[in-house]
């Protein structure tokens, strides 16, 4: 059966979803995206996605031509049509076509995309040993430049950081920021435990506002651990008693390695596999 894509108000065989070479999404990475989970044919914080997606178009000035409740149902009837309970959900809205200048205001008609697929990310080896990561010489944007909280179709810039992990033989790599501040990684957020306590970087540190990290953030408070959003430098990685990373794809995955630096004893931690767990479980909550 062939897979059905949404694309501009309608579900088409996918070697029929096509669009302009004239729409700025492809000239300029001129648009945004939202990276979703189902489980049990049921989308994982689906409000709060759709949220950051009409937040990230608002902050380049994209009007997204269809409402909320119609993008929300179009999401699931795209899950309906290609039979997926437990998969993947990417939504894209592009500027639209247009000439071949920059100016957003001279493009009409831009696309709502829905593509719904199965995806595992990481192999299961990566979430009972750990990753192994790289810091990337790439350091994240600079928020006045391009803010890393807008999901833009423009990731280059985690592109040429995932280059150089890949190059190292590593999956994932990790970013700093302009100050060398730790920021995130290139698809997922960081987090440290120290001393039995949760550290994250703050959203001001120039970070994706992850919609996995705010989960684990809650399902850590709720089991009474204590999480600060502060500050981190590469050093309190490398002096981590554990490391994990979270996004949508990846879930709550460790880091066992970091650079030259074993975190840990080179296993995954208990606070890591506590909260792997709690996140699976609320996700697959009936
Ligand atoms: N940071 C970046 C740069 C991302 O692209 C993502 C999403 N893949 C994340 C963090 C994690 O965000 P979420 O938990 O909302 O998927």
């Amino acid at each position: 059966m062939s897979t059905k894509v949404y694309i501009s108000g309608r579900l088409c065989p996918r070697e029929e979803a096509k669009i302009s070479v004239f729409d700025h999404g492809l000239l300029y990475g001129d648009g945004v995206f939202e990276g979703l989970r189902s489980y049990g044919g049921r989308v994982f914080r689906l409000e709060e996605h759709l949220r950051r997606l009409w937040d990230s178009a608002r902050a380049i000035s994209l009007e997204i031509p269809i409402s909320i409740h119609d993008m929300a149902s179009a999401v699931q009837q795209t899950l309906e049509a290609n039979h997926i309970q437990d998969g993947y959900v990417r939504l894209i809205i592009t500027r639209g076509a247009g000439p071949l200048g920059l100016d957003p205001n001279e493009t009409a008609d831009p696309q709502v995309i829905i593509i719904a697929d199965h995806i595992q990310l990481y192999p299961r080896e990566f979430y009972e040993k750990g990753l192994e990561i790289i810091t990337a010489s790439t350091i994240r944007n600079h928020p006045a430049a391009l803010s890393p909280s807008i999901k833009s179709l423009n990731y280059l810039n985690n592109i040429l950081a995932k280059l150089e992990g890949l190059q190292a033989g590593c999956v994932e790599a990790l970013m700093l920021n302009f100050k060398g501040e730790v920021a995130e990684c290139t698809g997922d957020n960081i987090f440290l435990v120290r001393g039995g306590e949760l550290f994250t970087p703050p959203l001001d540190a120039g970070l994706l506002d992850g919609i996995t990290r705010r989960a684990v953030i809650d399902l850590a408070r709720e089991a009474g651990m204590v999480v600060h959003e502060t500050t981190l430098a590469k050093d309190d990685v490398y002096a981590a008693d554990e490391c994990f990373l979270t996004g949508s794809a990846a879930e709550v995955v460790p880091v066992i390695k970091v650079d030259q630096c074993v975190i840990g004893d080179g296993r995954p931690g208990p606070l890591t596999r506590q909260l792997t767990s709690a996140f699976r479980e609320l996700t697959r909550k009936p």
